[in-house]
């Protein structure tokens, strides 16, 4: 069956060619693991989610618009408890935060990490229990840390000397005991783009493992007393496939914490092994699936902890792109086809950077497709770009398109739950798009398209 044809609903799941090798075959495939799970095309052609056509969904919503599958959503949060099992998962809501998700994933059974006083402010108007909180960040401002206080959230990941100093003063001044982690660095230089690497020596996160800050840091809590140490926390960074690096993060992080209990005679109690789980953002991508995670990264701690006579500490992992960023996928209407003569065709959707920097700031890679209709042209190399006025501004670097896209015709971008609503921006004044999310036929939007009158709002004269 030719992928395209009309009323294709999968196209060869197990295709993994190079990216400039996209056969005709994957025009319009839509590979379910790149896709929430509840999408597929109807009779006619139309993809739909949630048991809704995007048509109706673009009539009654407009675009450019991010559809959340709200069935997707929650499965990915119980797979990952599921997995982890004793462990807590913390959602890590940088990825993307609203109070309809927080409701979510706290009804999942899931922790939550934010890294701003921002973050705190949406989970806490969204009730969600502060005790299952963690509160990230190099920077935290004593305000921050004051509302945080304040609140009761659960652990404090530290990180740095200045944030020791300045909570401890905080604690001694409201007599309380906040328990905290201590952000180690662990020199991994994990396999993805520089700029969400985070455990490389030469960068502003966490205490330095090889140069003994982080020792000393853990030292300076123990010998204080007044914050309650719980455990180490390592995160190496983003979009990781390879679980050798997280091998090799335990395996330092559990020796410092072997360190520690020879030198202050402590047994720390927990481990934060941090998130950056990878998801397909295209067929190129083969993400592990969250019980294959949980079982290496389990045998690796308990490895670890006996060769270095560890009791084995309770884990945490903290996933924010692998339960949002595959849940949701962005719906565009072009606008202009642009035939650039034997290089490739420009398709203009209504959005673009604004909406989705991931791909000028990472050089990420994305992959979309028609998705009101289904056609049986010719696929043509398309890019994908906004209406912003910056040549970078790319939406989905190649695809193959069918050769008669044109103006009023809808395009899905899958995979843009993480990092995309999240890091959106209000460039060249477009107004940032709603979030809607999609189940058992009916469709509710839980963060409303910005207004220019929101934007005209803030802008005082
Ligand atoms: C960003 C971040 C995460 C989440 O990373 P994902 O790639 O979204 O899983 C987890 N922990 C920390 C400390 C982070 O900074």
């Amino acid at each position: 069956m030719r992928a395209h044809e009309a009323g294709a609903l999968h196209g060869d799941l197990g295709y993994r060619g190079p990216a400039w090798l996209r056969t005709p075959e994957d025009v319009n495939a839509l590979v379910p693991q790149l896709w929430p799970r509840t999408v597929s095309r109807t009779e006619a052609g139309s993809l739909q989610v949630g048991g809704v056509s995007v048509a109706d969904l673009a009539a009654e919503h407009g675009t450019p618009a991010y559809f959340l599958d709200e069935v997707d959503l929650r499965a990915r949060c119980r797979e990952f408890a599921s997995a982890f099992g004793d462990a807590d998962v913390y959602y890590a809501g940088k990825s993307f935060l609203c109070k309809a998700v927080v409701k979510i994933v706290h009804e999942e059974g899931l922790f939550l990490d934010v890294c701003t006083g921002g973050e705190l402010a949406v989970a806490l108007a969204a009730g969600f229990p502060a005790e299952k909180i963690g509160f990230h960040g190099n920077n935290k401002s004593p305000r921050e840390l004051e509302r945080a206080l304040d609140a009761g959230v659960g652990r404090i990941v530290v990180d740095s000397f200045d944030e020791i100093a300045r909570l401890t003063a905080l604690a001694q001044k409201t007599n309380k005991k906040p328990k905290v982690l201590v952000r180690v660095t662990v020199g991994v230089e994990a396999h993805t783009h520089e700029f969400i690497a985070t455990a490389h020596e030469d960068q502003k996160f966490g205490f330095s493992l090889a140069g003994g800050a982080a020792f000393a840091a853990a030292a300076k809590i123990i010998d204080e007393g007044v914050l309650d140490l719980r455990g180490l926390h390592s995160h190496i960074g983003s979009q990781i496939f390879d679980t050798s690096g997280f091998e090799v993060a335990a395996r330092r992080v559990l020796d410092l914490q072997a360190q520690i209990r020879d030198a202050r005679g402590v047994e720390l109690e927990e481990l934060d092994l941090g998130g950056g789980f990878g998801i397909a953002y295209t067929t190129q991508d083969d993400p592990q699936a969250a019980g294959d995670l949980a079982k290496r990264i389990n045998k690796i701690v308990e490895s670890e902890c006996e060769l270095g006579n560890l009791r084995k500490p309770k884990l945490s992992i903290e996933p924010g792109r692998a339960i949002v960023g595959p849940a949701v996928f962005t719906l565009y209407e072009v606008g202009t086809v642009k035939d650039v003569d034997g290089i490739r065709t420009y398709v203009s959707v209504d959005g673009g950077m604004s909406d989705n920097i991931r791909t000028a700031l990472y050089d990420a890679s994305y992959s979309a497709t028609l998705a009101g209709r289904t056609s049986v042209a010719e696929p043509m190399l398309a890019r994908v770009v906004g209406k912003h006025c910056e040549s970078g501004d790319i939406v989905v670097k190649d695809e193959f398109l069918p050769a008669d896209v044109q103006p009023g015709d809808l395009i899905a971008v899958p995979g843009t739950g993480a990092y995309c609503r999240s890091m959106a921006s209000n460039y060249n004044h477009v107004p940032r798009p709603p979030v809607v999310a999609v189940r058992d036929g009916a469709s509710r939007v839980i963060v409303r398209r910005e207004t220019e009158d929101d934007l005209l709002a803030l802008d005082v004269g």
